[in-house]
């Protein structure tokens, strides 16, 4: 029988220490949810195990007593450990550290016993052999016993109990992880139900030997095949409750008659509600905030729809989508809704915004393309259509290229994509093709796009028809250019007119209105420069009986001869004229009296001598000539010319065909 109770106590402290490994194990994972109050349930059921072992082979009642004891001392833990170890790993809220502590009340009562030694009054009432030598103790059991017992009980079940329905939601690992849980505890369970009860039920049958310790080294195997052989533990699920409320959208439950099954965090803050204040309330109350989306939704089953959220703006949503589904049981019989709402306040601004950024850029006059960065067109404005007879079906995916009219030289493109492609703006002039066929000039700017990588992503291409444009510059270039040859007539005109202005027709000498102006200012000259200056007025003799031989046209030529002869004699700065009629002045700046009679009298004699340019007849005209000088014959334009009309009278009375000098004889 010793050898029976020895293996006995070598299998508990073996069994005892393999759970102290795995304590060990979960409290270096203890940050994963329920594995501290893991390590502190296998720390109570390796103290457990381990002090059985001894009691059995302690030699005498005190020393079992004392190995009792401590077996206590784990004991007591067993059941709270297990409900905060369920607490953690089901990820449920707990309300606080201070309820944890409430927890340890009644186990730290129970070691308070047994240190103060009131556990032999309250706890164990006796403490008997079995036999000499070894094997178990017999005990009576106290009050506080059964308080601790039943506690112990209650703990274990209230985990259990929330441990399988945590599993109702839970994908098949973790359903596996929580089999093998609930049977490591409920195996001891049973064992010590069996020992604590059957003595009560039948007192006849009294059990030697308190197997829960052992039902603990099966539940110790359970655990080391689970935790190392399907990782138990490795995958912590996640509680459903946690991702429902952490969902950023609104999601509610509604059962069958329209009360608020569930709804979460989202929910709550959307409706300004508190946790808790909502469930079991009908969807009319909670919904309150938003009369007319509840009326018009109150009866819809299934919807998909953007609302607008009353009362939105602030933290609360302006604009959401909602999806109202109806939940089927599992044969397809309706048991309520699920309705959700997402923010969609931000996209419906953007969206708002690209639209009309969209709708401006159809409306812009100028074409506007967008390609990919091979030139493959992804999106085209009314105005191209406009510009280009390509409607946005036919061009998109197609290359900007289809427009190319041949005129421009592969150069031309290819500086044009080094140009885009090195990230610059290509502005210029581009001859292209109508789909028409026909021929059109565009002015066009391309500008690359990067996308937040800093990457070309696509070309904007703005164009703009300048076909007319240029046809009018064209227009407007031919109409400057005939207007400058107008101008140029005009001017030359102009000047001819001037010159005719200050010219006689008939012998090309200066007229009597340009003499005049010139001699004012010879003589303002001759003043200023106290120079000599003489005036010669020249007349033909008996010209009007020479008109009335010879005719009106014989004397047009006698008086363009006698021009002609002035002209080339007179010297520069002299001036000839036609004072009028077949009168002439010759002015001559600087000349004296007598060089002026002497170039007077030459001209006198040329002209008898030269006379016979008519020679169909034989013509004997002759010229008077008289003679005025500055200053000696006067100091003005007037008095000289009075005075040389003078001398030319003396001339013509003295018999003609001489040169007379103002007061001489
Ligand atoms: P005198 O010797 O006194 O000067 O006699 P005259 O006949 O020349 O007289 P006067 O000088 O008064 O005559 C002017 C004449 O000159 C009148 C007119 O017939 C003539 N005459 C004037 N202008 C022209 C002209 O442009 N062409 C021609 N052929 N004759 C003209
Ligand atoms: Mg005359
Ligand atoms: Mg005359």
């Amino acid at each position: 029988m010793n050898q029976i109770w020895t293996f006995l106590s070598i299998t508990l402290i073996i069994s005892g220490l393999t759970s102290l490994l795995l304590a060990i194990r979960s409290w270096l994972m203890r940050s994963r949810p329920g594995q501290a109050a893991f390590a502190g349930l296998m720390l109570a059921v390796g103290t457990f195990s381990i002090f059985s072992g001894f009691e059995l082979i302690a030699p005498t009642t005190g020393e079992k007593t004392f190995w009792l004891i401590l077996e206590n001392l784990g004991i007591v833990w067993l059941g709270p450990f297990w409900f905060l170890f369920v607490i953690g790993y089901t990820q449920r809220k707990w309300i606080g550290s201070h309820w944890t502590s409430l927890l340890l009340v009644i186990p730290t009562i129970t070691i308070l016993f047994f240190i103060s030694g009131l556990w032999r009054d309250l706890y164990y009432t006796s403490l008997t052999l079995l036999a000499q030598g070894n094997g178990p103790l017999m005990v009576g059991r106290g009050a506080w016993f059964w308080v601790q017992s039943i506690y112990a009980y209650v703990m274990m079940f209230c985990g259990s109990v929330l441990l399988i329905r945590s599993t109702q939601h839970m994908p098949g690992t973790y359903r596996r992880q929580v089999s093998i849980l609930l049977a490591g505890i409920l195996l001891p369970w049973v064992a010590n139900a069996y020992y604590l009860l059957t003595p009560i039920l039948f007192p006849a049958y009294r059990p030697l030997l308190d197997p829960t310790p052992f039902a603990f080294t099966l539940s110790g195997l359970a655990y080391s095949v689970g935790i190392f052989g399907f990782r138990l533990f490795d995958l912590m699920p996640i509680a459903q409750t946690a991702v429902f409320e952490s969902i950023p959208e609104m999601v509610v439950v509604l059962d069958g008659q329209d009360r608020i099954v569930e709804i979460n965090a989202t929910g709550r803050k959307w409706l300004r509600l508190k946790e808790g204040e909502a469930i079991g309330q009908p969807a009319r109350s909670v919904f309150s905030p938003w009369p007319e989306l509840l009326k018009r939704y109150i009866h819809m089953r299934e919807v998909r729809e953007e609302i607008r959220i009353p009362g939105g703006g602030g933290d609360l949503p302006e604009m959401a989508e909602l999806v109202i589904m109806p939940l089927k049981d599992a044969r397809g019989r309706y048991v309520g809704r699920l309705i959700m709402e997402r923010d969609i306040t931000a996209r419906k601004k953007i969206d708002d915004q690209l639209r009309l950024q969209s709708a401006a850029l159809n409306a812009a006059a100028n074409a506007i393309v967008i390609t990919d960065t091979s030139g493959i067109c992804i999106w085209v404005n009314s105005a191209f259509t406009k510009i280009t007879g390509y409607g946005s079906d036919e061009i998109l995916g197609q290359r900007l290229s289809i427009l190319k009219s041949g005129l421009q030289d592969d150069t031309f493109y290819r500086s044009l994509w080094e140009s885009i492609l090195s990230g610059k703006t290509w502005s210029g002039e581009i001859i292209n093709k109508h789909k028409q066929g026909h021929l059109y000039i565009e002015e066009m700017t391309i500008a690359p796009v990067r996308d937040p990588d800093g990457r070309i992503s696509n070309f904007i291409a703005v164009k703009q028809d300048i076909t007319e444009r240029k046809r009018i510059e064209g227009n407007l270039q031919d109409a400057h250019q005939r207007l400058k040859l107008h101008v140029q007539e005009i001017e030359a005109l102009q000047s001819q007119l001037r010159e005719q202005a200050m010219r006689d027709a008939l012998t090309g000498l200066f007229n009597r209105r340009f003499l005049e102006e010139t001699l004012e200012r010879e003589v303002a000259r001759a003043i200023r420069e106290k120079s000599d200056l003489c005036l010669a007025m020249i007349d033909v003799d008996h010209f009007k009986e020479f008109n009335d031989q010879y005719g009106h046209k014989a004397g047009d030529i006698v008086l363009q001869s006698l021009g002609r002869m002035l002209l080339n004699t007179t010297r520069a700065g002299d001036v000839a004229c036609r004072y009028g009629g077949e009168e002439f002045v010759v002015v001559m700046p600087g000349a004296s009296l007598e060089a002026a009679r002497k170039r007077a009298e030459e001209w006198r004699a040329e002209f008898q001598a030269v006379n016979p340019t008519l020679p169909e007849y034989i013509i004997a005209a002759t010229i008077s000539i008289g003679l005025a000088c500055f200053p000696k014959h006067g100091s003005d334009s007037d008095t000289l010319v009075d005075a040389a009309d003078k001398a030319l009278y003396q001339a013509k009375d003295r018999g003609r065909n001489r040169v007379v000098i103002f007061g001489q004889d």
